[in-house]
């Protein structure tokens, strides 16, 4: 008897493991128009698959790659629930740096090598999986579901806003569940429940019309590489605090019950270290590892040039220097109004002799949702029921911003429960995913869908 159930179980789960493998040899990267058919082609074997677990699938065009919807029948006295991945995936390259060929999935010891695999295959399949389970059982689903799944997540999402604005009432669910973030380790279920924002800015520092001899003009005008290294230097104290005016306004606090939680996931320096490879942590003084990664807004400088890059030196003042910022935002900062304080920061402090020009560049708000919402505390018994132990409650310190555009457009929460583990290699070469957690994923969704249908 016991055998036969574990015998059953093998075929279905092979079935399974065989609808990811055909799923992950399309090399369907968003960036490259070379890849332009196979990503539809990849959008296609979707569609079928959505219809063959019993779902009804469409494929919507947009003036880029398609979007993947499928639905199951509607009705008025269950929660909408909307399941969101996407089907692109990055480049292989450097593809000499793989052990094996990109679009052949390789399952070894316990994974399955592949490009998209963990980014968002496999995760996203998991959860098309789970409904089929279900619906397989039940002949029905306790939620009301849209899946849909995007083929431009790696080129930015251009069309997903656009394509919500548009189909907004068809689009209208009350949450959405979301496998793209990572776990903290294996086994250990992890709902993320904030994001940091971000906000970029270019600021140019112009001198003398051309660059000139340090020996003939120095001392007489302003040297543009001086000028912008003393006010990179301003942004922060010794100790890492940024010192732009009203900087730290509307930041939130972190609540006592986050640095509880936090502080027993904390990596220990040493692990830090290694995965780092720096040669000593650094941050702002008065928090954690994790506080600061998690809930402290940064200011960091991503590129620096101006002068004379070549071998050997050369005695000259450069007529220009530029910088690259992005400033990490934390909850209740508006990216604009940072913008705007850095901005006003650099125009008092700036040296005398210079011209600063700015260009601002792309921001998002950071994101946060109440882990103790109904529908949080569904998520976390799903992950309570999925891994047999409490989730860890964490933040990442990355941005999504198509959470931020499902706030704005359908003013739902996302619920993040990722199944990427640290060793996946997203966009690395021998991207993998476990297959463990491929399993775990399917009974996620079953969990996640009855735990939300019960809640109504
Ligand atoms: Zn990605």
């Amino acid at each position: 008897m016991q055998e036969e159930a574990i015998g059953n179980n093998i075929i279905m789960n092979e079935k399974h493991l065989d609808d990811l493998v055909s799923y992950l040899k399309f090399p369907s990267v968003s960036t490259d128009s070379h890849y332009k058919e196979n990503v539809r082609g990849c959008a296609e074997w979707l569609s079928s698959k959505i219809d063959e677990v019993g779902l009804e699938a469409s494929i919507h065009e947009t003036p880029g790659h398609p979007i993947v919807i499928g639905k199951n029948k509607h009705s008025e006295d269950k929660p909408t629930v909307m399941i969101y991945g996407h089907y692109d995936v990055q480049p292989a390259d450097p593809i000499d740096l793989w052990d094996s060929p990109p679009f052949e999935p390789l399952i070894k010891d316990g994974k399955i090598y592949a490009r998209g695999s963990t980014d968002n295959k496999g995760q996203h399949l998991a959860h098309l999986l789970g409904l089929g389970e279900t619906l397989n059982e039940n002949g029905d689903l306790p939620v009301n579901i849209i899946y849909l799944v995007e083929g431009e997540e790696e080129i930015g999402s251009p069309n997903l806003e656009p394509f919500l604005i548009e189909n907004k009432e068809d689009l209208d669910c009350d949450v959405i569940a979301v496998s793209d973030t990572g776990m903290i380790g294996p086994g250990m279920g992890t709902f993320t429940y904030g994001l940091r924002g971000v906000a970029c800015m270019e600021v140019k520092v112009i001198g003398p019309s051309k660059d000139l001899h340090s020996g003939v003009f120095g001392g007489a005008v302003a040297n543009p590489c001086n000028a912008i290294s003393k006010m990179i230097s301003s942004l922060h104290d010794l100790d890492g605090r940024i010192k732009v005016d009203g900087f730290y306004d509307r930041v939130k606090e972190i609540e006592d019950w986050e640095k509880t939680a936090w502080s027993k996931i904390e990596l220990n320096e040493n692990e830090t270290l290694d995965l780092t490879g720096a040669p000593e942590l650094f941050g702002e003084t008065g928090f954690s590892d994790n506080e600061r990664r998690w809930s402290r807004p940064t200011a960091e400088v991503n590129g620096i040039g101006g002068g004379y890059q070549g071998e050997g030196s050369k005695t000259v003042i450069a007529s220009e220097s530029f910088v690259k910022l992005s400033f990490r935002l934390v909850p209740e900062q508006d990216p604009e109004e940072i913008l705007n304080l850095v901005r006003y920061h650099f125009e008092q402090c700036k040296p005398k002799g210079v011209r600063v020009e700015y260009e601002m560049g792309h921001s998002g708000k950071a994101y946060l949702m109440d882990p103790q919402s109904g529908y949080g505390l569904a998520a976390q018994r799903a992950l309570r029921n999925t891994f047999d132990s409490d989730p860890a409650l964490i933040r990442e310190g990355g941005s999504i911003p198509i959470v931020q555009s499902f706030k704005d457009v359908l003013n739902v929460d996302t619920l993040l429960l990722g199944l990427a583990l640290p060793d996946c290699q997203i966009h690395s070469p021998n991207e993998n995913f476990s297959i463990e957690n491929f399993y775990d994923g399917i009974r996620l969704n079953r969990n996640l869908i009855n735990e939300i249908g019960m809640i109504h």
